[in-house]
């Protein structure tokens, strides 16, 4: 008897070389394997019979070979032509580049197959076809309406160099030896409310469906044993998140007031009126402040919606109900912007602001950390070394995090269990769909700023390529002489450092060269802190009129008389990086424009991705777009962003089942309080196949 934490070499069939081939592929025990669940199902209950086709049809037949041959063709490869009879009528089935059938002489006369496919009507010969069929070849000894007909079969992704057929040997000598009955990590009242079948069932049908099984459900993944899968995966995930949000809820954390004086400091920071979202987000984040509970709450808005002021308008409060506040953000130029907008939209309340930043003297340091020991900072900001050396606060009662997707979800679990627990907003700017937000943020409670500043002028967006260089000078050079701001950005390649800024610098000559009366300045990673802040200081007071980058003013720079950006290999970026570029443009309420740069010949995803750029400036949109274009790990940034990769669950597919699974998770956390132990068998039955890396963040 083999349990799920058996390793898989101890299935029939499975021998060192194999196992070791399957564990190659991440499958090293038959909960492994068993979670490899069939990419499709055939309906091989029923086949047609030879005479009753009918052209257009999908029709599953069961004949024996008559004859086969290759047939040469020009192209390369030929064709394999088999001719097969089941007693009632003939078919022909033909495989283009089919000379590997030839050669296995597989297809031999008298041999039983069964084959899937659209049938066709050859009008040459006046024959029916099946055109590259799915099949599969019988052998004789097998006992037929055993595994590979008779029956609705699982059709597996090959795996580790093991085929379908191979794979459903193994998997039913598996589950025929699975210990039995199965212990079910899932409690059974959450099973029988949304009927979920018991696991053992479930393992068992979504591998070998009975006969009556809905078979297009099941090729949906939406039979009830898929269900309860992705249920369950999300589940987990969701349980860590209302863990840990209960634990948060029941350590009582500062408690702030708000009063006419304060209400009063915070209008003198504000510049201009609150857009209705801004109000209503800083109400959500006052609720929060004001409760007797830490806040724990993720503010996510589009770049440029204006999600900075409403973390200064918080920082103010806690700042006036006496306590210190920090802004942590991933990068260090990001920081030192931090540190800019906070001196530029805190000066009326004259507060003591510091940045912790690379390149700090240890003095300097020293000082810095001694005044934040001592209170005498109000404000502090800087990279995650704020937090990971053993930075005292004398009353620390609120953390910004500007997540900007750089800080995993696991990271950040970390970094906030650290010590007390001061309330904590997330800021996020690159906006993600809400199934998205809510694996990576399930923990959090969500305010979104869906709205934008009023005054904004649509940005247009246009391709370019090489040979249009005279016209996007020209479009540069007419903003420059109507006093605007331009910035042209080359892309950053993290092993070629030095390349990037040798096509950055040709670049910075080039422009210089064009605009020979202008003041042309290049920004890259390289520099020091304050050569960078003088150079961003410069350009934000117009001193500078065309700024060269690479990727460094990706995110938080604000000046809004920048109307033109020229992205350099615009081909290179994601579609999120693109977007977030962008986004530096449009800030003002002059027309703005943004030209992606691409060489004449670029890739279909690229292509497709510019198109997206072209065709909307949503956020949300171009988000969504990415997601499909690129599947939901490689959402730009999101690789980093640690989003558990599920087995059978799929982020965009299931949103309605992560739904229920945080609703669930909450309920289940909000009556039991503990929920490590159900955390803890969820994880561990399927030994080494939880979502990634799960099991320690509880
Ligand atoms: P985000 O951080 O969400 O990308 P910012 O907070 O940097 O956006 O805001 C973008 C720009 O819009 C800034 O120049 C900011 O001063 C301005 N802004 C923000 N809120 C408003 C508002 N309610 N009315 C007018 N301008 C605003
Ligand atoms: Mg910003």
């Amino acid at each position: 008897m083999i349990r799920l934490d058996t390793g898989v070499q101890f299935v029939k069939g499975v021998g060192p070389r194999r196992a070791s081939l399957l564990s190659a592929r991440g499958i090293r025990t038959i909960g492994d394997l068993l979670l490899h669940i069939p990419k499709s199902y055939q309906d091989r209950a029923s086949f047609v019979r030879l005479d009753s086709l009918h052209p257009g049809q999908d029709a599953a037949i069961h004949a024996r070979v008559y004859q086969s041959r290759m047939i040469q063709t020009r192209s390369r490869g030929g064709i394999f032509h088999a001719i097969l009879t089941d007693g009632t009528s003939f078919v022909h089935a033909k495989w283009f580049h089919g000379s590997y059938l030839h050669q296995s002489r597989s297809f031999a006369a008298g041999r039983e197959a069964v084959m899937f496919g659209r049938v066709d009507f050859d009008r040459r010969d006046g024959n029916f076809v099946f055109f590259n069929p799915e099949f599969e070849l019988l052998e004789e000894s097998v006992d037929p309406g055993s595994l590979d007909i008779g029956r609705i079969v699982p059709i597996y992704e090959e795996i580790g160099g093991l085929t379908s057929r191979q794979l459903r040997r193994i998997t039913a000598a598996s589950i025929a030896e699975l210990e039995n009955p199965l212990t079910d990590p899932l409690p059974e009242e959450l099973r029988s409310v949304h009927g979920f079948p018991d696991i053992r069932t479930c393992l068992e049908r979504i591998h070998y469906p009975p006969k009556d099984e809905d078979v297009a459900a099941l090729n949906r993944r939406e039979s009830p044993y898929h269900r309860r899968l992705i249920f369950e995966e999300f589940f987990l995930l969701e349980l860590v998140f209302a863990a840990r949000r209960n634990q948060t809820h029941r350590i009582n954390g500062v408690q702030f007031q708000t009063n006419d004086a304060i209400r009063s400091q915070v209008r003198q920071i504000l510049p201009f009126h609150p857009t209705a979202a801004q109000k209503r987000v800083l109400k959500e984040i006052v609720d929060d402040l004001k409760s007797e509970f830490p806040m724990n709450r993720l503010m996510q808005g589009d770049v440029g919606s204006g999600k900075t002021i409403v973390a200064f308008e918080a920082i103010v409060i806690a700042v006036a109900n006496g306590y210190q506040a920090a802004i942590m953000a991933p990068t260090e130029i990001l920081a030192e912007q931090h540190y800019w907008n906070a001196v530029r939209i805190l000066a009326p309340l004259k507060y003591s602001i510091g940045v912790l930043r690379r390149g700090i003297k240890p003095a300097e340091k020293r000082d810095l950390f001694k005044r934040l020991a001592a209170g005498e900072i109000n404000l502090a900001i800087g990279t995650h070394v704020l937090v990971e050396e053993k930075t005292e606060f004398r009353k620390l009662g609120l953390v910004i995090i500007d997540e900007q997707h750089r800080f995993g979800v696991l990271q950040r679990l970390q970094l906030m269990a650290k010590g007390t627990q001061p309330n904590t907003l997330v800021m996020t700017a690159t906006p993600i769909p809400r199934t998205l937000a809510m694996t990576l943020y399930g923990d959090l409670d969500l305010s979104v700023i869906d709205e934008m500043p009023p005054g904004r002028t649509p940005i247009r967006t246009l391709h370019v390529t090489e040979s249009d260089a005279e016209r996007t000078y020209r479009m540069i050079g007419d903003e420059l002489a109507g006093g605007r701001q331009c910035y042209v950005v080359y892309p950053l390649i993290e092993e070629s450092e030095k390349i990037d800024l040798r096509s950055a610098t040709e670049g910075l000559e080039k422009i210089s060269k064009v605009f020979p009366g202008r003041c042309v300045a290049l920004l890259h990673g390289r520099l020091k802190s304050d050569e960078k802040d003088a150079i961003m200081r410069a350009f934000s007071l117009g001193s500078i009129d065309v700024l060269v980058s690479t990727t460094v003013i990706e995110v938080g720079v604000d000046v809004a008389n920048a109307t033109v950006m020229l992205i350099e290999h615009a081909e290179r970026f994601g579609l999120a990086q693109l977007h977030q570029l962008r986004g530096r443009v449009g800030r003002g309420n002059h027309r703005s424009i943004c030209v992606l740069k691409t060489s004449v010949r670029t890739s279909d995803i690229a292509r497709q991705r510019i198109q997206a750029m072209i065709s909307t400036t949503d956020g949300f949109r171009l988000a969504e777009i990415d997601l499909k274009l690129r599947g939901p790990g490689e959402m730009a940034g999101t690789r980093q962003s640690g989003i558990p990769e599920f087995h059978v669950a799929n982020l965009m597919e299931d949103a309605a089942l992560l739904a229920l699974a945080q609703q669930e998770a909450r309920k289940w956390v909000e009556r039991e309080g503990d929920a490590d132990k159900l955390i803890h068998a969820l994880s561990s039955h399927f030994r080494s196949s939880g979502p990634a890396g799960l099991a320690t963040v509880g």
